[in-house]
């Protein structure tokens, strides 16, 4: 069985027209599917017309949150709730075409474990679309694993992968790609061009943005730890040497450049100095606070999605 799990946040406008394409695929894979909707605290009517669609098809299962827990988060929550062999995982916006799922199937049947999404083309803002490729080429140079470039969540994954995802990686703070990267396996892009969205806004918020951009960044890696090193280092070294410098200077009270030091030094430079020093100083702080404040909610062990209901039949509860 094949399940397609599918975040939802005030998708109405995109709901009817998301089942009714998905369904008329499914119909051409000649395998059992489910669809597995989560609802990520919608407050539009989608969650009217998913009730509709769970009465009028025994194939769509609903989870619905106690509030709006972010796309990873629901996407998490279907993949716990999914039942199949092979897993999909699509937007519910159709910028991910349902129609192009069974080049992604063939794929796994093949025996590839993860078949994941590459863009070839994004039909965004030019400035999202520059962004976005800077992101993934700095997280691809400075994280431990190896992340696909521009690779998203849309993939297929298989029992196996989505049980590691499931049962051994526990962390609240969910970077999915990141995850199903990290899980191994056998994995392949298939390329495929993402549509614009079908109907309504964009739910991701700048700040949604940057907050799934650094999780993709510190979860993944510790080379911004390092750079403080480094940063350290580089400042550190040549400060000794210019120190010493500086000593024998003063005690021999020769002239460099027209300057001995019974003449009046710069204060401008000492000034500037100490703002740039400081300025490192809180930057590197800011950069340890990032992952003690990830240290601090991971150890809380709170939830990172709370359901309030689950629609349809005999979904498992894990
Ligand atoms: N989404 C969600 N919770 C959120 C934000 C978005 O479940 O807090 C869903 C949304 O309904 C859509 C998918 O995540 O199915 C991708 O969101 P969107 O299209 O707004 O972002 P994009 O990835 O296109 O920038
Ligand atoms: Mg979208």
């Amino acid at each position: 069985m094949i399940s397609i799990v599918i975040p939802i946040y005030n998708e109405e406008e995109n709901l009817p027209q998301l089942h009714k394409r998905l369904t008329d695929s499914a119909a051409s894979w000649q395998e059992d599917y489910e669809i597995v909707l989560v609802d990520d605290g919608s407050f539009d009517r989608s969650a009217d017309i998913l009730r509709s669609l769970t009465d009028s098809d025994g194939h769509v299962h609903v989870v619905r949150f106690s509030r709006n827990f972010g796309h990873q988060a629901a996407i998490s929550a279907g993949i716990n709730y999914a039942k199949g062999d092979a897993v999909v995982i699509m937007d519910g916006d159709l910028q991910d075409p349902p129609e192009e799922l069974h080049r992604f199937l063939d794929k796994w049947r093949e025996g590839y474990e993860v078949v994941f999404a590459v863009r070839t083309k994004r039909k965004e803002h030019f400035f999202k679309r520059i962004a976005y490729k800077l992101f993934y080429r700095i997280l691809s140079v400075i994280s431990d694993i190896n992340i696909p470039l521009d690779s998203g969540d849309f993939c297929v994954m298989d029992r196996k992968v989505v049980d590691v995802l499931k049962h051994e990686m526990p962390e609240k703070f969910r970077f999915v790609r990141g995850l199903r990267a990290y899980a191994g396996f056998r994995q392949i892009g298939v390329k495929y061009e993402r549509h614009s969205r079908a109907a309504g806004e964009v739910k991701y918020t700048f700040k949604k943005l940057m907050a799934l951009a650094l999780d993709g960044i510190f979860n993944f890696s510790t080379f911004p730890l390092r750079l403080a090193t480094y940063l350290g280092l580089t400042l550190a070294i040549p400060s000794f040497l210019v120190g010493i410098f500086f000593i024998i200077h003063r005690i021999f009270d020769f002239k460099v450049l027209g300057y001995s030091p019974s003449d009046t030094p710069g204060l401008a430079t000492l000034a500037v100095g100490m703002f740039f020093l400081f300025g490192i100083v809180l930057l590197i702080l800011g950069i340890m606070g990032e992952y003690i404040g990830r240290i601090f909610y991971e150890i809380k062990g709170r939830p990172f999605y709370v359901v309030r209901e689950v629609w349809n039949r005999d979904l498992p509860k894990s």
